[in-house]
């Protein structure tokens, strides 16, 4: 089968094609598993953490991609749950123990056990793919396969820190950051809480027009002054200083959530301007949205449904994960990024 193999981290700017093309044996559906013959697969930021080392993958070379479409192929022995020819997803959470307190909590998203997709285990950028039956999530039959792949991250992390958010309808809502994610929650927002005006902090002047299209009430640059104070923000940017920012114009009791997994080291310095007067005072919220829940992915799944949740999307071909990730990369992102898998 034909795969995009990391064999190394690197830095992109200097090497701007970090991902191998190459030929790889296909993978064998093992007790429980299911073999994936992939359709699409989203591209999402958390690569170019893998890949400059972030939060680097434990064993290389490994196939990235944790927002994958397939079709089941093949079953391994003992897999009840599906059948060949169902059409599946695989998000970013690949497994987790299922025995400790998290996992038995509903928090299967903290395990100490928690492996991520196309990390700790080989993902979609690829032509097939294994994955364990209880971790597969059917998809509903009114999304497409192109419309689902970018829903499995961006979506179902936005859907968690939206839930962290604890907002109420009729509330105000922020967004810093307005990529893959960042346009769905809007989307979601609209639909949920439709009294809720969002206010949208984006880089460029592009995605503002974007984020006012799809129904934001405001939108600005990051450490520009919104309207009015805010009661909740979910930051889905790569940087810090966002965050300093969201905190000053978040009301008293207002909550900060944020969705990367690591911030960029070039803003390291600006932690220093965090004041607690300024940015904590009159009891404000930081919390984090770590990796996925399966509730968190087929629940959004069926609302993204529901509302028949249009991501804007650019398709690549696989062969050109490099330049999706250089794309990604550079920014000025209008909707999400996926690679599509021609058989
Ligand atoms: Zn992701
Ligand atoms: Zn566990």
């Amino acid at each position: 089968m034909k795969v995009q193999l990391l064999r190394q981290c690197c830095d992109l700017s200097v090497n701007p094609d970090p991902l191998d093309f190459c030929e790889r044996e296909t993978p064998v559906a093992g007790l429980g598993e299911l073999l994936l013959q992939v359709v699409a697969c989203g591209v999402c930021h958390t690569e170019l953490d893998e890949i400059e080392g972030r939060t680097p993958p434990p064993v290389f070379p490994v196939i990235p991609g944790h927002q994958v479409v397939g079709k089941v192929v093949a079953v391994g022995a003992d897999v009840s749950r599906f059948q060949f020819g169902d059409r599946v997803g695989v998000a970013w959470i690949y497994s987790a123990c299922g025995r400790c307190a998290f996992c038995k909590g509903g928090l299967e998203n903290l395990c100490p056990e928690f492996r991520g997709t196309g990390r700790d285990a080989d993902g979609g950028y690829a032509e097939y793919m294994v994955v364990h039956e209880n971790f597969a999530h059917p998809i509903p039959e009114a999304l497409t396969d192109i419309q689902t792949a970018p829903l499995l991250c961006a979506g179902a992390i936005g859907y968690r820190s939206l839930q962290l958010t604890g907002l109420e309808n009729g509330r105000i809502l922020g967004l810093t950051g307005f990529g893959g994610s960042g346009h769905l929650v809007l989307q979601m927002v609209r639909h949920r809480y439709p009294d809720s005006p969002v206010f949208v902090f984006a880089r460029s002047v592009r995605q503002q027009e974007l984020a006012r299209e799809l129904g934001a009430a405001w939108a600005g640059a990051s450490g520009e002054q919104p309207p009015e104070l805010l009661d909740a923000v979910i930051d889905t940017t790569p940087a810090w200083k966002p965050v300093v920012d969201a905190l000053e114009v978040l009301r008293p009791g207002g909550r900060l959530v944020i969705n990367a997994i690591r911030k960029e080291d070039r803003d390291q310095e600006q932690l220093l301007e965090l004041e607690y007067s300024r940015h904590l005072w009159m009891e404000k919220e930081i919390k984090s949205a770590a990796n996925v829940c399966r509730s968190d992915v087929r629940e959004f799944l069926e609302i993204a449904a529901e509302i028949n949740m249009e991501p804007l999307v650019e398709c690549y071909p696989l062969a050109e994960a490099n330049r999706a990730l250089h794309d990604l990369k550079v920014g000025d992102v209008r909707g999400a990024k996926v690679l599509t898998m021609v058989a």
